[in-house]
């Protein structure tokens, strides 16, 4: 037990040493990447703008590993609140709209009247991201569909389906789907493990389900995933809604999105 206990005391020293490095290299990440981008319309000679455009690409992947950390150092020091978490849906979207080739087409189908949760708006900006992110990689060769639904539904106790992963109440259901290239059954087995991942190197880190299905399990909700090879991916996450207390306004949870220097 004492053993166990040192080891949660390392981990826990090494997460806060990682989240403070994390959020200084961050930070410089934003100026590379930033420069980068300036460089670029200065840029006289395509051989250099195709040069600029790469070191963009990396640097860009390098933020999107950082955060990953970031998350996992964070957790247990979120802030939850009642949410309404439609706007931060659409918020996100459009960031991922600015950033994806138009060879992918974006869906959204977000019911605005669903009630507030308790959640962290951080959390759910980057289990948006990790799912979105996902989908894209799955169909970046061809284009395709990249579909996300919000809706309110209730569980019954009757509804033996969800009785071993969720208790009967109302949920709200996101889902993101795309018409990627799907996954085969060995690979849903082991999609939420922690470092699998069947990109190259220095592309996926394996961490971004495990951190969605972390942050999903820690608000006493449920992810599922359906996939078929060639056809495409469906996650489902289910998480409970907040019956009582009153939702915060729209300005806080997007100053928490784009305020990242406060982690
Ligand atoms: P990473 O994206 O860094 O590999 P993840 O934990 O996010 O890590 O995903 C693990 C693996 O699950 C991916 O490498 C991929 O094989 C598979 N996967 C996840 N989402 C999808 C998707 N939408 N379509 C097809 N495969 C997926």
């Amino acid at each position: 037990l004492l053993n166990q206990l040192r080891q949660s005391h390392k981990m826990e020293a090494i997460g806060t040493l990682a989240g403070g490095i994390a959020h200084d290299f961050n930070n410089i990440l934003q100026i590379i990447f930033g420069y980068t981008q300036l460089a670029m319309f200065e840029a006289g000679s395509e051989t250099l703008k195709a040069y600029l455009s790469e070191l963009s690409i990396a640097s860009h992947r390098a933020k999107d590993l950082v955060e990953h950390i970031l998350t996992f150092s964070r957790q247990g020091s979120y802030e939850r609140q009642p949410l309404i978490v439609q706007p931060i849906i659409k918020e996100t979207l459009k960031l991922i709209r600015a950033t994806l080739p138009a060879t992918i087409e974006i869906r959204q189908e977000i019911d605005s009247s669903c009630p507030s949760i308790m959640a962290d708006p951080i959390q759910i900006h980057q289990m948006i991201m990790n799912l979105c992110t996902n989908a894209y990689h799955a169909m970046r060769n061809y284009g395709g569909i990249l579909k996300v639904t919000l809706t309110q539904t209730e569980i019954m106790p009757e509804d033996t389906v969800f009785r071993y992963h969720l208790q009967p109440g109302r949920y709200l259901c996101l889902s993101i789907g795309d018409t990627g290239h799907g996954m085969d059954q060995s690979i849903i087995e082991r999609v939420f493990d922690p470092y699998f991942t069947t990109k190259n190197k220095g592309e996926g880190t394996g961490l971004g389900l495990s951190v969605v299905h972390g942050i999903v399990k820690s608000m006493e909700g449920h992810i599922s995933v359906y996939s078929e090879t060639g056809q495409g991916t469906n996650f489902y996450i289910w998480l409970p809604l907040t019956e009582t207390e009153k939702p915060v306004t729209s300005k806080v949870y997007d100053k928490s999105i784009t305020g990242g220097s406060e982690h």
